[in-house]
């Protein structure tokens, strides 16, 4: 290494980024030729693989970014939004609201190297009226307005004398048959029995509706567990609709109608679609080439192949699995593995030895199916897979993550002797 200082930007805090921060902070602790720099939009990091607990009840579902810098003099925190992203010119620029800045002109990061870690949005794809109307569940404020939204729907049926009404008022339609779509589906539906008794509104009226374009929900999971899924979720009043695309939503006369195909429309208050992700259309316009859902094409060690020194990871990087030939699907679990191999690369490369390749470790899925039952899979030594559907399942799901807020907890505390 040589001796001018080095400055590594890390695009986003949340699971990728925060392993790759974390660890690469810890590396080069007490060498001040490198500077770290760490950029989000918000002072949080967002356990997004608890948000639907957060939209139907009390749940810790962020960990502040402050805690980690407190002693970490060799990480810079830049608050904004990165509005681009310029490759070519090795620059970043955020946007800081117009509220934080005199003029208006974006703050501009430079890096010598870069991690793109700005995980994905929802995808509406286009369907017409669907992003004007429904909710989402990627933010924390996108969990916290269904939770408010859902109960005052109950609070205005408690009123509501006609029958059509009520029955709009308590319709939640949930558009996608994925993780998110099922989590959000039975978190929602457990919830009813508190919420009908608070309103005193009769248990049988409310119902959740899961809409799915495909001929099944869960793909990920084997056929004997959707089976099983389907009837655990069937028992909590859960409809599900499969071969059911959603074609739009419409308002008319105030009142709001889902339009299916095949159906009558379904006439709600309240529409989650989760049906999707794409990646922000800022890492396309940087120059960097993209594949599906606008995820960055990356080598064997998670770089961009026309810009040497600049990684991309978890949701953002479209990774090659050599074992499958397959894409690594986007999730909370590879994004933290790619964080963790890419800042041990950066040392790498700031080492001048040669990057360590990227070889996804597949773990297991856990799917919650409310709060006490989970079904999934683990992967057993021999390559064998141990399946599961029941209370020990989400125990499961509780220790996976626990075991990152374990983590971040162990790593605050190493630094600073308390946390
Ligand atoms: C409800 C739900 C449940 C899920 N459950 C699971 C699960 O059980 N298991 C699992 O493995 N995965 C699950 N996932 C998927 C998982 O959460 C994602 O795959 C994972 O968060 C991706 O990590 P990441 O580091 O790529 O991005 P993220 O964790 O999304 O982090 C991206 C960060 O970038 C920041 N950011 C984004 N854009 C900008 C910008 N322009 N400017 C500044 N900052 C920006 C964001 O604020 C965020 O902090 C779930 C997702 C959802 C929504």
């Amino acid at each position: 290494m040589n001796n001018t200082s080095t400055d590594i930007v890390i695009l986003g805090a949340g699971y990728g980024g925060m392993m790759c921060v974390t660890r690469l902070s810890r590396m080069f602790r007490g060498d001040d030729r490198v500077r770290i720099h760490l950029v989000d939009r918000h002072t949080y990091h967002l356990l997004e693989t608890r948000l639907h607990e957060r939209a139907v009840r009390e749940a810790e579902v962020v960990v502040p970014i402050a805690r980690f810098l407190a002693r970490r003099k060799n990480i810079t925190f830049h608050l904004g939004e990165v509005t681009r992203i310029d490759l070519a010119q090795k620059r970043v620029e955020l946007d800081f609201g117009r509220s934080e800045t005199s003029d208006g002109t974006p703050r501009v990061v430079r890096y010598d190297h870069l991690v793109i870690a700005l995980g994905s949005k929802t995808n509406f794809y286009q369907i017409p009226g669907l992003e004007e109307h429904a909710f989402q569940l990627k933010e924390l404020e996108d969990s916290e307005r269904i939770r408010a939204h859902t109960e005052r729907m109950f609070a205005i049926a408690a009123s509501e004398s006609s029958l059509p009404k009520r029955k709009e008022l308590l319709r939640i339609v949930i558009g996608g048959g994925g993780l998110t779509g099922v989590e959000l589906a039975t978190e929602i539906a457990q919830r009813f029995d508190a919420l009908c008794e608070e309103f005193h509104i009769d248990p049988a009226e409310p119902e959740v509706v899961l809409l799915e374009a495909s001929n099944r929900i869960l793909p990920s999971l084997d056929g004997r567990q959707v089976i099983r899924s389907i009837e655990a979720m069937q028992a909590m009043g859960i409809q599900i609709l499969t071969n059911t695309r959603v074609m739009g939503m419409e308002e008319q006369d105030g009142r709001l109608q889902v339009l299916r195909a095949p159906g009558e429309p379904l006439a709600t208050r309240t529409m989650i679609w989760t049906g999707g992700i794409r990646i922000s259309d800022l890492i396309r316009e940087s120059g960097a080439e993209t594949g599906t859902q606008g995820r960055v094409l990356v080598d064997d060690c998670l770089q961009l192949g026309d810009f040497p020194g600049v990684f991309a990871i978890g949701d953002n990087a479209l990774a090659i699995n050599p074992a499958t030939g397959e894409s690594v699907p986007t999730a909370a679990q590879f994004a933290l593995q790619q964080g963790s191999l890419t800042a041990d690369n950066l040392r790498r490369l700031v080492a001048g030895t040669p990057l360590k390749p990227y070889r996804p470790k597949v773990f297991g899925e856990v799917v919650s199916l409310g709060r006490h039952l989970a079904v999934g899979w683990a992967a057993l030594p021999i390559g064998s897979r141990l399946r599961f559907l029941g209370f020990l399942g989400s125990l499961l799901k509780r220790a996976i993550s626990e075991r990152h807020l374990f983590f971040l907890w162990r790593e605050r505390q190493n630094w600073t002797g308390h946390w």
